[in-house]
């Protein structure tokens, strides 16, 4: 990648860690207990409240409260400053262990009907958890040894929301409280901090304003449509990797959108994936009964094997590298839909690498090669691998112990090769083999997988691949399916966020506005874009009438990367006032020299 140390770099991640409970025991202490002193501050307001579980969480904890009317935000401040009373007696936090008769007993005094079915499920020793000797709860710990230990200007009571017990609709609603939690004030403050500047650059506030994409009901939930912007912004993507993978011999193929059930069948998708699948469209009845119809589908593998299998392979066309951006459908439960992070149809910039057993390591490398200058054109700096392999023992997988050891053993060596930072995630494995995925980490610590790669010795197997070796002989090849962006929606949702919207000169739906003083600069203006446009470059001319510093304004809020300020004196000079937002104002520059750096800089994904 040319000059990547001089583009445009998202805000460097902000250095007061904050760690996740899962990351330090004494924030799991702190934030544990913290939800024990939020219940008794809840009980003691509120005589009605019912407690059932309060776990921690990421950042803090909740807690679910049988309750008749939810929690208003006036409650919410109440029952803070009753924690900080608790919190200021300092009482100690004293664990019981009780037999299971004993727990009962208790239970039954205090009437507190969902503690028993909890008990119910508790296996041996039973412990109780006491604050001082006026409230306690079932509960496991760890906890902190005195309520001196947690810091009243450390915690804050997030928001209410409503709650099945259990998670079934079908039971009671609950009213649960959501609280952060930390050591330190200025921890929390930084916590704060983050979450309004995610607010800020939320991708789906961002992408109305930018105008980059839309959803409607009409169509349904999870399927965005891209405006002209957002294609601008997708297309360059696709164009930017297709380009990278002719560079390395990959060959394009386009397959369609639905394919016959059976085909899904051989694969293994239907037996292990049907509920994320749409379902069947068949010609009749019977055949939707008899599951004899089309899907919908859900991954590209399939199809490109079949590209392969149309005729006999020689060793002499290994490795075969056939890529696309295949549109799946997958049917996400509609709760869950959000954005563009989670959709119902979206786009992967899919691959499937073909390759002898001999030249797997070799292929492997050069695809996490691929994904590493992916990441560097798009300012992605801090990520780490995740070994994505199969959980011993589940019958989640497909394929025999030694396929999978075979598969795993080759991500392995090739993450050693790499030098790379790494980490093994058992049971995150496709069901037909171990992945290598990226975990990317953002400017507000929050971390996303991006990219992965799979090896495949099950697929070949069930669809009976073959190529002719150098003697002759019948083999089977190996399969790597790789996708570095992982889906495009998703990638654009998380790069939205990570720029704030300010996208990169080379990937900005508008590169540049050109901003006439009056109307007598305008047909000069328009000239210029015009050229401009021959040469690739995405520019537009703001034509409004508005006064110049409005027409500043509203380039800065569209977020364009360049805007050139033309008046009498610059049309007299053909010139052009050049101010961006990386470097500010760069003063005027004859328009065949802007013309040129501009190019320079696009080509180099930097900065003008
Ligand atoms: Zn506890
Ligand atoms: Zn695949």
């Amino acid at each position: 990648m040319p000059n990547s140390d001089t583009v445009a770099v998202p805000a460097e991640p902000e250095k007061i860690h904050l760690p996740r409970t899962s990351e330090s025991e004494s924030l799991k202490r702190i934030r544990h207990t913290f939800s024990h002193v939020m219940a008794m501050a809840v009980q003691k307001l509120f005589p009605k409240a019912q407690v059932t579980i309060g776990p921690w969480i990421d950042y803090g904890f909740y807690y679910d409260f049988d309750h008749p009317e939810p929690f208003t935000e006036k409650d919410l401040k109440a029952i803070k400053k009753e924690m900080i009373k608790i919190i200021n007696r300092k009482l100690p936090v004293i664990r019981e262990e009780v037999s299971r008769k004993e727990a009962k007993q208790r239970i039954n005094a205090l009437q507190e009907p969902y503690k028993l079915e909890i008990l119910e499920d508790l296996t041996p020793p039973i412990t109780l958890y006491h604050l001082g000797d006026e409230w306690w709860d079932l509960c496991a710990g760890p906890h902190v040894e005195t309520t001196k230990d947690l810091n009243p200007k450390a915690f804050d009571l997030e928001s209410v929301a409503g709650a099945y017990w259990r998670g079934d609709a079908n039971k009671s609603q609950l009213q649960r409280i959501y609280g952060t939690a930390w050591e330190t004030p200025e921890q929390l403050q930084e916590y704060k901090r983050r979450r309004e500047e995610a607010k800020r650059r939320d991708h789906r506030k961002l992408g109305k304003e930018l105008g980059l994409f839309v959803f409607a009901d009409e169509v349904g939930p999870g399927l965005p449509l891209w405006t002209p912007k957002g294609t601008v912004l997708r297309t360059t993507l696709e164009d930017y990797l297709k380009q990278e993978q002719l560079k390395r011999g990959y060959l394009p193929v386009v397959t369609p959108h639905i394919a016959r059930i059976d085909l899904f069948k051989t694969s293994g998708h239907w037996q292990k994936y049907k509920e994320d699948m749409f379902p069947v469209m068949a010609d009749d009845d019977q055949d939707r009964l008899a599951e004899q119809g089309f899907v919908m589908k859900p991954m590209n593998c399939p199809f490109h094997i079949q590209i392969y299998k149309n005729e006999l392979r020689s060793y002499r066309e290994l490795p075969m590298r056939l890529a696309e951006f295949g549109t799946v459908y997958r049917y996400e439960q509609s709760g869950e839909l959000g954005g563009l992070t989670r959709v119902r149809g979206f786009t992967v910039d899919d691959a499937h690498l073909f390759v002898t057993p001999d030249q797997l390591d070799d292929e492997f490398l050069k695809v996490v090669d691929l994904i590493l200058n992916v990441f560097r054109s798009l300012q992605l700096k801090q990520f780490k691998a995740r070994l994505s392999f199969r959980e011993e023992g589940s019958d989640k997988y497909i394929g025999s112990d030694e396929v999978w050891n075979k598969a795993q053993g080759a991500i392995l060596r090739a993450v050693q090769t790499l030098g790379m930072e790494y980490f093994e995630a058992p049971g995150e494995a496709a069901f037909y083999g171990p992945k290598l995925d990226f975990i990317f980490r953002d400017a507000l610590d929050r971390e996303w997988q991006l990219g992965t790669v799979q090896v495949d010795y099950n697929l070949p197997e069930r669809f009976e691949l073959e190529y002719v070796a150098e003697d002759g002989s019948r083999q089977r090849p190996v399969m790597i399916h790789r996708a570095p962006f992982g889906s495009l929606e998703r990638l654009i949702g998380i790069l939205i966020e990570e720029y704030a919207g300010d996208f990169p000169l080379w990937l900005a739906p508008v590169q540049v506005r050109l901003l006439p003083v009056t109307g007598d600069q305008l047909e000069f203006v328009q000239r210029v874009a015009e050229q401009w446009r021959l040469q690739g470059i995405r520019i537009e001319v703001d034509n409004s009438g508005d006064r110049l510093g409005k027409m500043i304004r509203n380039a800065e809020k569209s977020k364009i990367p360049v805007m050139a300020v033309v008046g009498a004196k610059e049309a007299e000079a053909e010139a052009l006032n050049i101010r961006t937002r990386a470097s500010g104002e760069l003063g005027a520059i004859p328009v065949s020299e802007a013309l040129e750096r501009m190019n320079t800089a696009i080509a180099n994904y930097s900065n003008f």
